[in-house]
């Protein structure tokens, strides 16, 4: 999927609430992990230890050009290559480009988000080129022609039975709902992929301008194998997935695999940082490095929302978010959903085509609590609303529905002045009688407030405002009345 497909958000959370399989692989996913991180990080042997990589971020962010340049000519002294993409038409030209002048015909990939980003997958098989997902997960959903719904887990929307039909299909082999079976046969068929790829493509976690290296975590080993088998290797890496130093790059992928999987370590963690040398057991003969920007500059430019490019793409903030959890990741419509696609999506590929993602979340502030490196997504949720709202020239945002700004232009002016707001009340209580029920509580009314009232009752407004009680207490008490006044006057 390449970022930013158009989608119908309602039509895609709705067929997701309505999905049982999706909906308990969902609530054993936020059970088993969402609660789980708060409890690693209460649990940090340095309690500092988020704040101070936030803050290390942060700077890095700030220099991020200079840091760049370090880890380029890092790449370069040990014979690699880099390449800096303004764009993805820059990038999968560059890629299609190596993979034409090599004579590629297979490409096998490890797990990488910005490749479905800038939709790579489909320009090298339009060239006749194949390409293989080597992640579990990514190959299942690759084979299902579905797309990935979890940054971390990217086929949480199927179960063992789905995929064992599906193995079944397209793998040829008898149907088992067995795990280990289903694991065993992906196996099998990804390995004769692997030893005869002419490519290998993968993603990059964290790279390291200090040592020019960039790292790669799995627990599978595919991303070993992507990355050492064939005999170019070439990995794709946002501009902002870069540490300045090896202590930062060791922090940032303690806290990535505590993040994603509460473990402390990955089961295998790449350090790559050129091709092959003399002495080397094994490695590719050729490393480049696609470095991508594709609209992360504009995001670093702006102060307000620079610190998204901290996320760590670690996917904790899916694991507890209560829409995610309701609704799935394809209702994102982008390889990257929950919480931080909410806001990366409409940053990266158009705030008013997107605006239903940002609009969509609680602000519950459970993604900010849960964040490795603590960042406020509800605060940038806020400001993305606010842009819709009132629109922004700078990032090209038109307001998102003038009706409803004018209204709420309108109520501004009204709760600004009291006798205007007086008046409003009256006539709204006025207007409000015919649908009160005998319960005392407006049901299900027409038009457009239907939204709010069908699934639940609504609470009419008070016969009399505060205001009004309070005036009416105070001239029917004098009491109450003089105490009041002589508080008026001691103020
Ligand atoms: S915003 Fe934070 S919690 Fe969410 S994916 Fe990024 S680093 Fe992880």
């Amino acid at each position: 999927m390449k970022l930013g497909q158009d989608g119908d958000y309602v039509a895609a959370a709705r067929e997701g609430m309505g999905n049982p399989c999706l909906q308990g692989s969902l609530r054993s996913l936020q059970a088993r992990y969402g609660k789980g991180a708060l409890d690693v990080w209460k649990t940090l042997p340095d309690p500092n230890l988020r704040s101070r990589v936030k803050a290390r971020r942060m700077q890095t962010l700030a220099h991020l050009d200079r840091v760049l340049e370090l880890l380029s000519q890092g790449v370069e002294a040990r014979g690699g290559q880099v390449f800096f993409a303004d764009n993805a038409e820059a990038a999968n030209g560059y890629i299609l480009d190596l993979a034409r002048k090599r004579g590629v015909k297979r490409v096998v990939k490890g797990k990488s988000m910005l490749s479905a980003e800038i939709g790579v997958d489909a320009v090298l098989e339009a060239e006749g080129i194949e390409v293989v997902e080597t992640d579990l997960g990514e190959f299942i959903v690759q084979i299902a022609g579905s797309s990935a719904s979890h940054i971390i887990a990217p086929c949480i929307h199927m179960d063992r039975r789905q995929i064992g039909r599906l193995f079944a299909d397209k793998l040829g082999i008898p149907y088992s709902e067995d795990p280990p079976t289903l694991t065993q046969a992906a196996r099998k068929a990804l390995r004769e992929k692997l030893l005869t790829a002419d490519m290998g493509l993968t993603g990059c976690n964290i790279a390291c301008a200090e040592t020019g290296q960039i790292s790669l975590v799995s627990n599978e080993g595919n991303i070993r194998m992507a990355s050492t088998m064939p005999k170019l290797h070439v990995a794709l890496m946002g501009m902002e997935r870069v540490a300045a130093t090896l202590e930062d790059q060791r922090e940032l992928l303690q806290l990535l695999t505590q993040g994603a999987a509460l473990q402390k370590l990955s089961t295998y963690v790449s350090f790559v940082g050129g091709p092959r040398r003399k002495g080397d057991p094994d490695g590719p003969e050729e490393f480049h490095l696609v470095i991508v920007d594709n609209g992360r500059s504009r995001i670093l430019a702006d102060p307000e929302f620079r610190e998204v490019l901290a996320c760590i793409r670690c996917g904790a903030c899916l694991n507890i978010c209560p829409v995610y959890g309701r609704i799935g990741g394809h209702a994102y419509h982008s390889p990257y959903s929950g919480p931080i696609g909410a806001v990366v999506t409409p940053l990266l590929h158009g705030i008013n085509r997107h605006a239903d993602l940002c609009k969509g979340e609680t602000l519950c502030g459970a993604c900010r609590d849960v964040c490795p490196v603590e960042n406020d997504l509800p605060r940038m949720l806020v400001a993305l609303r606010c842009k819709l709202a009132y629109g922004d020239p700078g990032w090209g945002v038109r307001p998102h529905n003038r009706l409803e700004a004018l209204g709420f232009k309108i109520w501004g002016r009204i709760v600004g002045h009291s006798r205007l707001y007086a008046a409003m009340l009256t006539i709204a209580r006025a207007l409000q009688r015919p649908f009160v029920g005998r319960n005392g509580m407006i049901g299900p009314l027409p038009g457009l407030k239907n939204g709010w009232t069908a699934g639940r009752d609504l609470q009419p407004m008070a016969e009399q405002s505060f205001r009004e009680r309070w005036r009416a207490r105070q001239n029917n008490n004098p009491a109450t009345a003089d105490n009041s006044r002589e508080t008026r006057h001691g103020r």
